[in-house]
C-alpha cells in the first residue's frame, strides 16, 4: 500500500499545518430511563458528526474536523462510559480525529447538537436512544456525504500523473502457468509454454539482478502450478512497482498468426479490479468513511492504468526493435492477473507457439535472451523517469502547488 501511504500522509501534513486544533478537554456521561447522554466538552466549538456503525461491532463514532486531546483524568486517551456506552477512546492519528464508543446494544442518535459554555466548555452533546437489532443496522453506516478528507482528495487528485518510485524498485515477474497447467502445448518440438514463460522469466531476472537497481520477485522459479490469484497476491504483499506476466499465444496453423503482443487491463478487468479491492481488507478502513475508501481505489486505478500504458508501449516499442509484432496498438484484455487495483501490469505474449518462426525463436537461447534484454530495456526506460524522491515527495509537491493557486 504504498501509494496509499503516501496519499494518507500527505492529507495528514496538509491538514495539520492549517488552524489550530481545539482540544477535547473532558468526555462525561448521563445514563437516562429513555436515553444516554454523551457531553464532550472543548475550549473551542467543534465541528462534528455523529454515526453508528454495525461492523464489524457496534460502536458510534463523532468525528470532527479538527480536535485535539487534553483530557487530564484520562491521558491514555481512553475511558469507560456509562448506560448503552461501554468503553470509549480517541482516535486523533486518523484522518479526521475521532471519538470512538463501544455499544453495550443496538442504539440510535437520536439528538446530536452543540451548547455555547455555561460555566465549563463548549458542548458537543450526543443523545443516544435504544433500537431493535433490526433498527440498528437499517441506521447505522457512514454518512453518505463526503466530507473534509474526500473533498480534499478530489481536489487535489493530481496523482494520476505520478511517475513510479525510484528506490528499492520491485519487479514481479510472472512465468505463466506451470505444474499440472502446461499453457499451450508445444508443436514443432521443444517446451510447453509454461517451460518456455519460465525459461523466459529466469532470464529477464537475471538481468534485472545484474543492474542492481531492482528487487525481483518471481511468482514461480520452477515447474510448479501457481493460482492466478495467488500471483496477484504475491504482487500485492510486495507492494510491487511493475507486474509482468509472460505467455505465449496458440492460435491458427505453423503459418498463422506470427509475433509478440502486449496487454494491459480493459474496463472489465479494471471493473473487477475495483470490486476485488473494496471487498478486500486493507483498502477498506472502517475508520475512515467508506466513500474514502473509494475514492482511493478510484484514484490508485487511475494511477496503475496510465502507469501500466506507459509501460505497455515502452515494452511494444523495445521488443518490436528485435523480433515481429503481432499487435503494434495497444491491446487491453481482462486478465486476472492484473486485476490488483495498485500495481502496474502487463501480459505479455512473446509470440505464437503455433507458428513455426515463433516456436523456434521462443526455443532458441539465443534470441530469448535479446528478446529478455529488450523488455529489461523497457523496464529501465519505464523506472528512468521516476522522481527523485519518490512518488510520495511527488505527491506533495503536486499537492503543495495546488493548495498554494486555490
Ligand atoms: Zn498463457
Amino acid at each position: 500500500m504504498r501509494f496509499l501511504a503516501g496519499l494518507v500522509a500527505c492529507a495528514l501534513t496538509l491538514s495539520a499545518g492549517s488552524a489550530m486544533a481545539s482540544d477535547i478537554t473532558n468526555v462525561r456521561f448521563g445514563a437516562y430511563e429513555t436515553h444516554t447522554r454523551i457531553v464532550i466538552e472543548s475550549e473551542t466549538p467543534l465541528d462534528s458528526r455523529a454515526f453508528t456503525l454495525a461492523e464489524p461491532v457496534s460502536r458510534l463514532v463523532v468525528s470532527f474536523d479538527q480536535a485535539g486531546w487534553d483530557v487530564p483524568t484520562l491521558p491514555n486517551r481512553q475511558g469507560e462510559g456509562e448506560g448503552l456506552v461501554g468503553r470509549f477512546q480517541f482516535d486523533g492519528q486518523a484522518g479526521a480525529p475521532r471519538l470512538v464508543f463501544a455499544l453495550n446494544s443496538p442504539s440510535t442518535v437520536d439528538h446530536h447538537f452543540s451548547l455555547a459554555p455555561d460555566g465549563g466548555g463548549y458542548r458537543t452533546v450526543v443523545d443516544l436512544a435504544p433500537v431493535g437489532a433490526t433498527a440498528f443496522q437499517q441506521t447505522s453506516g457512514f454518512p453518505s456525504e463526503s466530507r473534509n478528507m474526500a473533498q480534499f482528495l478530489v481536489e487535489n487528485a493530481v496523482v494520476s500523473a505520478a511517475p513510479p518510485a525510484c528506490e528499492a524498485v520491485r519487479v514481479v515477474i510472472d512465468p505463466g502457468h506451470g505444474g499440472r497447467d502446461p499453457g499451450a502445448l508445444a508443436r514443432f518440438g521443444g517446451g510447453d509454454e509454461a517451460d518456455v514463460n519460465l525459461a523466459a522469466g529466469l532470464v529477464l531476472r537475471d538481468l534485472l539482478n545484474a543492474t542492481g537497481r531492482y528487487e525481483v520477485i518471481m511468482t514461480r522459479d520452477r515447474d510448479v502450478f501457481v493460482d492466478l490469484y495467488d500471483r496477484v497476491e504475491i504482487a500485492r504483499q510486495a507492494e510491487a512497482d511493475l507486474f509482468i506476466s509472460l505467455h505465449a499465444d496458440s492460435a491458427g496453423d505453423s503459418t498463422g498468426p506470427e509475433g509478440a503482443t502486449v496487454y494491459s487491463m480493459n474496463h472489465r478487468a479494471v471493473d473487477r479490479a475495483r470490486s476485488r479491492a473494496i471487498s478486500q481488507g486493507d483498502w477498506v478502513d472502517p475508520n475512515r468513511p467508506e466513500e474514502v475508501s473509494r475514492i482511493l481505489v478510484e484514484m490508485s486505478l487511475t494511477n496503475k492504468e496510465s502507469q501500466s500504458e506507459r509501460f505497455a508501449d515502452a515494452l511494444r516499442t523495445e521488443v518490436g526493435r528485435v523480433q515481429p509484432l503481432f499487435r503494434e496498438t495497444a491491446m487491453r484484455a481482462n486478465f486476472a492477473v492484473l486485476i490488483d487495483a495498485e500495481v502496474p501490469a502487463v501480459l505479455f505474449e512473446m509470440g505464437f507457439l503455433t507458428n513455426r518462426s515463433d516456436a523456434r525463436r521462443l526455443n532458441s537461447a539465443t534470441d530469448r535472451r535479446r528478446l529478455m534484454q529488450s523488455a529489461a530495456s523497457a523496464i529501465d526506460e519505464h523506472f528512468a523517469h521516476c522522481q527523485g524522491g519518490g512518488s510520495d515527495r511527488y505527491i506533495a509537491q503536486n499537492t503543495a502547488s495546488a493548495s498554494s493557486t486555490r
